[in-house]
């Protein structure tokens, strides 16, 4: 059995009978991963804080089916993104993606972009703090890479391009804009604005850091919080848990 390594995110670490750490990672080679790090919750000189959240790592790890769960054999930290586990609305705004990593992709698939993309994220959200765009930049760009981003371009019902600037409905449930005409068919369908609509599109092309630092208007903020979060829950069935506890803590409510 050949041990293996890759790059990869903690998302989450709790402890596991009296001794050992359930690990849930992200890696880049081989997607969603949890493991059984051996000794992690007393010896702390072999994994040291490597297996907290938000910490990159080179992960080191066997894996003797190919399914289920790996043993944890070595972790060497790259990057903790302490100032993340610091401040609490920044602790706050990366749970959330943490979490929304871990329950929008299935074990075992990989996502290079994405991979890199969180990286960029926790860089962002450690550099400059818990900025609405940045997390809106992040939910879109998560969407579109997992194949679930909505359909900004053309009516989900009829074809016809939107041009920008114009308002359209958003369907969550047919995953896109419908226009004008279409809407009338279709039931529960929430009205967005021209500018928001924009915003979204230009987002999605744009490395983060630009798309987080481009402006935004009040109006597009507060849609884009209201409508994303939902594309979101339509896609899972459920609703993120860690949601609420960012929403409250940056007072978005
Ligand atoms: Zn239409």
């Amino acid at each position: 059995m050949p041990p293996r390594r890759s790059l990869a995110v903690v998302l989450r670490a709790t402890d596991f009978g009296e001794l050992d750490k359930l690990v849930t990672f992200f890696t880049l080679g081989f997607g969603r991963l949890s493991g059984i790090a051996k000794g992690a919750k007393k010896s702390r000189r072999r994994f040291g804080t490597n297996l907290e959240p938000f910490s990159l790592v080179r992960l080191h790890f066997f894996d003797k089916e190919h399914v289920g769960l790996v043993r944890v054999d070595q972790c060497d930290l790259l990057a903790s993104f302490q100032a993340l586990r610091q401040d609490l609305p920044r602790l706050a705004c990366g749970l959330y993606a943490l979490e929304l990593v871990r329950e929008l992709t299935a074990e075992r698939e990989r996502h290079r972009e994405l991979f890199t993309c969180l990286v960029r994220f926790l860089e962002l959200l450690a550099q400059v703090g818990p900025r609405g765009p940045l997390v809106v930049a992040f939910e879109l760009k998560l969407l579109a890479l997992l194949g679930f981003e909505p359909q900004l371009r053309a009516c989900v019902g009829c074809r016809q391009e939107l041009p920008s600037g114009t308002p359209a409905a958003l369907s969550v449930e047919k995953g896109g804009l419908l226009c004008a005409r279409c809407v009338p068919g279709v039931a529960e369908t929430i009205p967005v604005a021209g500018p928001t609509l924009d915003t979204w599109r230009e987002i999605l092309h744009a490395e983060l850091a630009h798309a987080a630092g481009r402006p935004f208007s009040q109006a597009a903020l507060a849609e884009s919080q209201t409508l994303l979060p939902r594309f979101v829950e339509v896609h899972l069935g459920r609703a993120i848990r860690s949601r609420g506890f960012m929403e409250e803590v940056l007072c978005v409510r």
